[in-house]
């Protein structure tokens, strides 16, 4: 028989990461039963704008093809791993396990598309949860957030995008202390791989991308189009701490499935907060500069008018938007939230489709003496002052736009885990998933 397990809301701002408790249920099984799951496991980004989820908004799933005899004591092995993997203390982590007993369906991967895109109630989940015969264990009594997550990991399949990630932990004694990776061996290891790994390092701020910065048990996540590009970049990496293991995981990050799927493409429903939103419309108004260096500009969509914020953070995209003008044809992406009480759109992707031609005028050149002529008063043309001439017509000058058609997105640090990074352009899969390989697990 197929069980397929979703987890969710295990972690907690003070440790604790999803994909540590997949990784220790997998170990489990394996050591105790010699079996492995039938995929890599699933990590699920979720919608980035809900106001609730602690990091990443991360849920896994799991997919095992076992015999009747042994399911009661392989889910009892992973409700025990779950439980003490959680950080049932802390008053907002619900952790909750979903597991269904057969294939997948189509109404629960419409509702993964839903937790991608929108802000989805428990209610909804719980329902969902009795109708397709998914059974829900909620660790905590009280409240049962985690199902939201849990139930939208168990119908995640990626049908058109997909990138896998291998994340390393660290051994127990060194949570929440410094990671001690080698940060030239990162930049080594980025050359290496190009462009099939991404978001390795930041070479502007200099900084490591592939250390959270967390008390979490993970060390380091490298992102890839493939498990064998991972585990070469991995022994690149010049690791000066013990570390306990490591394990791949096939996601839906860097692939913009948020914007692929966006659910209630109706503007008027988007535009509550917490939502995903894209929408195409023409420059408005003029880029404002807020206080501490936020940009905010609207977009006109069929005539109704959308404020769009650009935050700092965001580094060069937030440059780019500063140069937008009136009339500029754009395709805006990012979350609903609300700003100053008026719900806008936290910019995550800006697509510049056209740019207007900006018309300066000025007074002419003097045919006959090569100077500028004069404005005379209002409505009265152009006259050069050293011969007479007059004209009425300005010479017209069309502004230089220092801005091109393409598409922006903000600096690598800033850039949600959703969001699809400019080398992964073309990369698209729509092929075969890749099957297990050697060193997947360790
Ligand atoms: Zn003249």
């Amino acid at each position: 028989m197929l069980l397929s397990i979703g987890i969710d809301d295990t972690d907690s701002y003070t440790g604790g990461c999803p994909t540590y408790v997949a990784y220790r249920i997998v170990k489990n099984i394996k050591n105790s039963y010699n079996i492995l799951p039938k995929d890599y496991p699933h990590l699920v980004r979720l919608n980035p704008n809900v106001p609730y989820k602690t990091k990443g908004n991360g849920a896994v799933k799991l997919v095992y093809e076992l015999s009747e005899l042994q399911k009661e004591e392989i889910i009892q092995k992973i409700v025990e791993t779950v439980k003490e993997n959680s950080y049932l203390d802390y008053e907002e982590t619900d952790p909750a396990i979903a597991l269904c007993f057969n294939n997948v369906g189509e109404e629960l991967y419409k509702f993964y598309l839903k937790a991608l895109t929108t802000l989805v109630t428990e209610e909804l989940a719980i329902d969902l949860a009795e109708k397709s015969k998914v059974e829900v264990i909620s660790l905590k009594k009280d409240s049962k957030k985690g199902v939201i997550g849990a139930l939208a990991a168990l119908g995640a399949t990626f049908l058109d995008d997909y990138t896998y990630e291998l994340l390393i932990y660290r051994v127990k004694e060194n949570f929440g202390k410094k990671r001690r990776i080698d940060s030239e061996s990162v930049r080594e290891m980025d050359a290496a791989t190009y462009p099939f790994t991404f978001n390795n390092y930041d070479y502007e701020r200099k900084r490591v991308l592939i250390t959270p910065h967390g008390p979490d048990p993970v060390l380091a996540g490298i992102r890839g189009e493939d498990p064998r590009t991972l585990l070469k970049a991995a022994g690149y990496l010049k690791i000066e701490e013990r570390i306990e293991g490591w394990m791949i995981f096939i996601t839906n990050q860097g692939t913009d499935a948020h914007f692929t799927y966006l659910q209630g493409k109706n503007l008027e429903n988007s535009l509550k907060p917490f939502n995903v939103i894209k929408i195409y419309g023409k420059v408005s108004s003029m880029p404002i500069i807020l206080p501490g260096g936020h940009v905010k500009f609207e977009v006109e969509t069929n005539s109704k008018s959308v404020e769009v914020i650009c935050f700092k953070e965001s580094g060069k995209l937030n440059n780019i938007v500063r140069k937008l003008r009136n009339g500029d044809e754009v395709l805006v992406s990012g979350g609903t939230r609300e700003f100053y009480n008026k719900v806008c759109i936290n910019l995550e992707k800006l697509e510049i489709l056209k740019l207007v031609e900006l018309k300066k005028t000025r007074a002419p050149i003097c045919p006959n003496c090569n100077v500028r002529c004069k404005k005379k008063g209002k409505r009265q043309g152009y006259e050069c002052e050293k011969c007479g001439f007059r004209c009425k017509e300005p010479e017209i000058v069309i502004e230089k736009r220092e801005l091109s058609p393409g598409v922006y997105l903000p600096d690598s640090a800033s850039m949600r885990h959703l969001a699809k990074p400019l080398q992964r352009y073309g990369l698209q899969k729509h092929k075969k998933k890749f099957p297990l390989i050697e060193g997947w697990l360790r």
